[in-house]
């Protein structure tokens, strides 16, 4: 673990009800570097019943915290915000050193994260209730817009500070309490968060964080106690549509940002050298590890060629490392089962006739290191075509037409995020319109911003993050019909 100039950020023990608490019988879990193998920390292992106290500890603090004005909250995230930029080295070094991403990118991801403490803490002043133009003489129909209540949230591992920062910002901006489990992976960001929450001047019990190695426990606690209002998880389709079940017992509001399969789609008459840029940062931005990666790259016959050219010798000028390291751009999987995936995906579709040109082999790093990967004539019939690969390989597709381009970008189950180049505008309006993802960029690869609406149609998931819009799931509506007023 590399030195922090503020070694207090680094914390191993549950946040609760503004204390700092260890599991039951102290039960803790190693939190280890994948670029090292080696063990960070041994953080404390919540149960299901510690979750339970800890959505306690949050109903406890949701009057006091709900009744302040919008203003008032907006201040301590503020607060919380500038004490997060003014810790983003440390918190950058903490990502790249649970997470792997090269110190650059966690870097950028801090900023990001703290963007959303931002965003939501004015848009918190702009929950706005309605006066509806009556029925009837005499009365008036208000509507009311308040705090849900307790909000229950799971993260994942790819994005350790922004996936926290995503829903704990809009909750508490509403006049929520949160709690959030972390993934097991990157339990370390989120507690430093956590630190910084305290520092602020959050009160005790609006933002608690219990770490923990069960999941399925401490999911089913988030999902079946009775006062917790919301829940929001990110991660995959298949834990989102479980947790989605468990939900209904209490019947919990539930957002869910879940898998995708994005199709990368270049027509012939693109840019090459944006589209070419595009791929790179969509493909290639946590090595291949978001939801919103490049899954399919589907490319037009008459550009294929030259983009496959093209794009072969930037792939093959990856740095692969330690994220720490400069200069670094690729760094390690997440975990072994992570490179074992991208292994059987390479394996299936070369057995199917698709042909490795850059990469496809475990890196000489060795550890979950894997290389950079271009593979071609990729086809319908291959797994990766249908599953998320989430490592560093580019599968190029090919096609015809734009009708056939549509066609294979909509045959999944999925609908996160989709991609196109093209020069032509009418084009542009078609295809936007075409796609049956939630996100779509045209001539950009990446699209994630605070000020957007993040978020999947179909299985990808329910609700959106970001921009004005990722507040309202934080809130329930009352009317409220005002009779006695006189003619
Ligand atoms: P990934 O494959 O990206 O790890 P998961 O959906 O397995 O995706 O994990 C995302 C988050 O969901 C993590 O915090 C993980 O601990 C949690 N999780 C996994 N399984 C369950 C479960 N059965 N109940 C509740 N949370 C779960």
């Amino acid at each position: 673990m590399p030195q922090l100039n503020d070694p207090s950020l680094l914390r191993r023990d549950a946040y609760v009800g503004g204390q700092w608490l260890s599991a039951p019988a102290d039960a803790r879990f190693a939190v280890s570097d994948p670029a090292t193998g080696k063990t960070i920390a041994e953080v404390a292992d919540f149960d299901g019943e510690a979750t339970e106290r800890a959505i306690e500890a949050a109903h406890a603090a949701l009057p006091a915290w709900r009744d302040r004005t919008a203003k008032d909250r907006a201040n301590l995230m503020r607060a919380w915000r500038d004490l997060i930029m003014a810790h983003q080295d440390d918190l950058a070094l903490l990502m790249t050193a649970e997470q792997g991403k090269p110190l650059a990118e966690a870097s950028g991801e801090v900023a990001y994260g703290a963007s959303f403490i931002e965003w939501f803490a004015e848009e918190g002043k702009r929950i706005l209730g309605e006066v509806i133009p009556t029925h009837a003489p005499g009365k008036r129909v208000l509507v009311f817009r308040q705090a849900i209540g307790v909000v229950g949230a799971i993260t994942p591992w790819n994005f350790p500070i922004a996936t926290v920062t995503r829903k704990a910002a809009p909750a508490l901006a509403a006049g929520c309490t949160a709690v959030i489990k972390p993934a097991p992976e990157t339990p370390l960001c989120a507690l430093a968060l956590a630190e910084l929450a305290h520092r602020a001047g959050i009160p005790a019990g609006v933002f608690n964080v219990v770490p923990s190695n069960r999941a399925a426990a401490v999911g089913e606690a988030m999902t079946t106690h009775p006062k917790v209002r919301k829940f929001t998880f990110t991660g995959s389709t298949a834990v989102g549509k479980l947790l989605m079940q468990q939900c209904a017992s209490t019947v919990k509001k539930v957002s869910l940002e879940l898998g995708g399969n994005a199709p990368f789609i270049v027509f012939d008459d693109a840019d090459l050298d944006a589209a070419i840029e595009g791929v790179m940062l969509s493909k290639f931005r946590n090595t291949g590890q978001t939801c919103i990666c490049a899954n399919r790259i589907l490319v037009q016959d008459g550009i294929y060629d030259a983009f496959a050219e093209r794009l072969a010798e930037r792939i093959a000028d990856l740095n692969v490392g330690n994220g720490l390291d400069d200069g670094v751009m690729q760094g390690p999987l997440i975990t072994g089962a992570a490179v074992d995936k991208v292994e059987r995906l390479l394996t299936d579709a070369t057995d199917k006739g698709a042909r490795v040109r850059v990469g496809g082999q475990r890196h000489a790093l060795g550890g979950t290191f894997f290389q950079p990967t271009l593979i071609e004539d990729v086809t319908a019939e291959m797994a990766m075509a249908d599953e998320e690969i989430f490592g560093p390989v580019a599968a190029l597709f090919r096609f015809r037409d734009e009708a056939d381009a549509i066609q294979l970008a909509n045959a999944t189950e999925y609908g996160l995020a989709a991609y196109f180049y093209s020069r032509d505008l009418g084009r542009a309006f078609r295809v936007s319109e075409a796609l049956e993802y939630g996100m779509v960029g045209v001539n950009e690869g990446l699209l994630s911003t605070e000020n957007a609406p993040f978020g999947g149609v179909k299985q990808s998931g329910i609700g959106r993050e970001g921009s004005h819009h990722g507040i309202e799931d934080f809130t329930e509506m009352k009317y409220v019909l005002l009779g006695g007023i006189g003619a």
